[in-house]
């Protein structure tokens, strides 16, 4: 199973997960050409692709839908309530599927889960997808991590997880007070504290491959995001797990579970990633 960020942030989110039988994308929040070019960066077909499963119907997440699902003929996985959002933001019809969180589908020899997350729209959710070797799961725009959520992150080897901003870059930074409440409550977005905070549930599990991703251009660095998810990492004796840098406006992957290749990425094992000077050059 492979799995490939195309975009990540405020600015566009689609990420794609792939098996031999078929290839779903996670979100559409850019234009159908620039998903066609991003798939190509990555080395995935159009053709390959069987759906397309929507978190949320905030607009960078789903500013292309229509298009996408159109052009490349693919349904539309989300909650009822969710596609019910989506009637007065997509234009032109679309072929809906329901999922509810709390509930699993087969797509091709993929299976897909949802599970609900707390952020500020009607019906989010995160998706976990596993082809019964390998298991993915993919949160982002989350203000606070239940139970559940973390019960689905802790069964994953590949966690796409927000990291969205660092908390004193926000608190001082030009937001109107009322954004900054927004994006820190508990239906906005994961600061990195509070992300890395949960790795610490998920390092005895089988983790190896942790993605941080929607980080905020204005309130986050990739240095700071990759520093505070690697410290807790290291300070848990989890040096092993890989952790890439989503966005940038770069694709990331492909990341092929079954060989551990990471494609085109940012970031790396921690060890390797400090020696190969990485944190040097990435783009902040
Ligand atoms: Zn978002
Ligand atoms: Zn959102």
């Amino acid at each position: 199973m492979k799995v490939s960020v195309l975009a990540s942030g405020s600015s566009g989110n689609s990420l794609v997960v792939s098996s031999d039988s078929g290839s779903l994308l996670v979100d559409a929040g850019m234009s159908a050409k620039r998903v066609e070019s991003a798939l190509d960066e990555v080395g995935v077909d159009v053709g390959h692709l069987s759906a397309v499963l929507v978190t949320h119907e905030h607009s960078d997440h789903i500013s292309g839908l229509g298009p996408v699902a159109r052009r490349f003929g693919l349904p539309v996985f989300a909650t009822r309530r969710t596609h019910e959002a989506l009637k007065t933001r997509v234009a032109g019809t679309i072929d809906a599927v329901v999922i509810e969180s709390g509930t699993s589908q087969k797509i091709g020899d993929l299976t897909v889960s949802a599970f609900s997350v707390s952020h500020d729209c009607v019906d989010p959710v995160g998706y976990t997808i596993t082809d019964g070797d390998h298991r993915v799961t993919v949160v982002t725009d989350l203000g606070t991590v239940g139970r559940n959520v973390r019960r689905h992150l802790s069964q994953a080897d590949c966690v796409v997880l927000e990291f969205n901003h660092d908390e004193r870059m926000l608190l001082d930074g030009d937001y109107p007070w009322s954004l900054k409440q927004r994006i820190m409550a508990n239906t906005g977005h994961l600061s990195n504290t509070a992300a890395a905070e949960e790795l610490t549930a998920l390092v005895d599990g089988p983790l190896s491959v942790l993605i941080l991703a929607h980080l905020s251009r204005d309130n986050n660095t990739p240095r700071l995001a990759f520093e505070t998810a690697v410290g807790v990492l290291e300070k848990a004796g989890r040096s092993d797990v890989h952790v890439l840098l989503a966005g940038g406006g770069e694709t990331l992957g492909p990341v092929d579970l079954g060989n551990g290749a990471y494609g085109r990425s940012r970031g790396g094992g921690v060890r390797r990633a400090r020696a190969k000077g990485m944190m040097t050059t990435c783009t902040e």
